[in-house]
């Protein structure tokens, strides 16, 4: 048996109507700063999508106050155990959209949306030939780990999905379609979209890649490399069984690896794969010109380290 650890991991969005969003931001922000858990959590007229860190008593009291709240009583809380906070800091900001999609016309998806598949009926989608997996994430999302066979989306944030649809899927409109994404929060409204644009079976993974890996039954088959996270693992494992694998290479020697580290040069800060042999090689950058940028952050470190040396 595992140890329980001490901290947690909480993943959880709803889109309901929120009244007063930016009020109930501001004091939102209160409740979290008095109670000490760390993260960001976003609120709009249209919902709420947070991700967040604490100790088990935090959260326990997070979700336990939220639920209270009618709107948010039936609120599905992922939880990972983890060592420490996975956030530096708490923000809650008030925005215009939960996520960035900016459609022309907007999609509701408590009218609009995909049909929901369990983490056993998407695996079975999965495994069917007659199917087109979607990953509903951003390139660099995708790069490190997607499902087997998935088509990787051309896209840096979830506002360039739109354009990238019309122009690569527009022969998939009466195929069955399958879309996934971390959570299950984009995929609610890019299922929405695909049906708005005459895609007409769409489906989608319900509570998202991180349900899927905790499925007890599936236990995150089908799934190479890791997810990405937007905290400081970068990257959880899905994959339970031996049939799990790295897919990403390292830019510098090409090996294995998974190891995503933001370029040292601050004005690039691109994040790349390097594996640990080269870090110190190149400078944790991702090219030469960034390993010799006078701004170089891995240079200042060492530049650093040899003065603390010789004091
Ligand atoms: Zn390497
Ligand atoms: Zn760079």
């Amino acid at each position: 048996m595992e140890t329980q650890k001490p901290y947690r991991v909480l993943l959880f969005y709803k889109y309901i109507h929120i009244e007063n969003a930016e009020t109930f931001a501001a004091e939102h922000l209160d409740f979290c700063k008095n109670l000490g858990v760390k993260g960001r959590i976003i609120v709009a007229d249209e919902g709420i999508n947070g991700t967040l860190s604490g100790t088990e008593e935090q959260t326990e009291q997070y979700m336990d106050t939220l639920r209270q709240d009618p709107r948010f009583a039936d609120m599905f809380f992922k939880i990972d155990e983890v060592d420490e906070h996975a956030f530096k800091k708490i923000f809650v900001r008030y925005k215009k959209e939960l996520v960035t999609w900016r459609f022309e016309q907007d999609v509701d998806p408590n009218k609009t949306t995909g049909k929901y598949l369990s983490p056993k009926e998407f695996y079975e989608h999965l495994q069917r030939d007659d199917v087109i997996v979607i990953d509903g994430r951003n390139d660099y999302e995708y790069e490190i780990g997607h499902f087997r066979g998935a088509i990787k989306p051309g896209v840096k944030s979830s506002r360039e999905f739109p354009e990238w649809i019309r122009e690569n899927l527009g022969d998939y409109k009466d195929k069955k379609i399958i879309t996934y994404c971390t959570g299950g929060i984009r995929c609610e409204k890019l299922s929405g979209f695909l049906l708005n644009e005459g895609f007409t079976d769409v489906a989608q993974l319900h509570g998202g890649i991180v349900t899927y890996g905790k499925d007890p039954e599936v236990q995150g088959r089908l799934f190479d490399g890791k997810c990405y996270v937007f905290d400081e693992r970068i990257s959880v494992p899905v994959n339970q069984t031996e049939e799990a694998v790295i897919i990403s290479e390292c830019k510098h020697c090409g090996k294995k690896s998974d190891r995503y580290i933001n370029c040292a040069n601050p004005w690039c800060n691109v994040q790349h794969f390097c594996c640990e042999e080269c870090e110190d090689e190149h400078k944790r950058s991702c090219s030469t010109a960034c390993a010799e940028h006078e701004d170089n952050r891995y240079v200042k470190e060492q530049l650093a380290k040899q003065e603390e040396a010789v004091k």
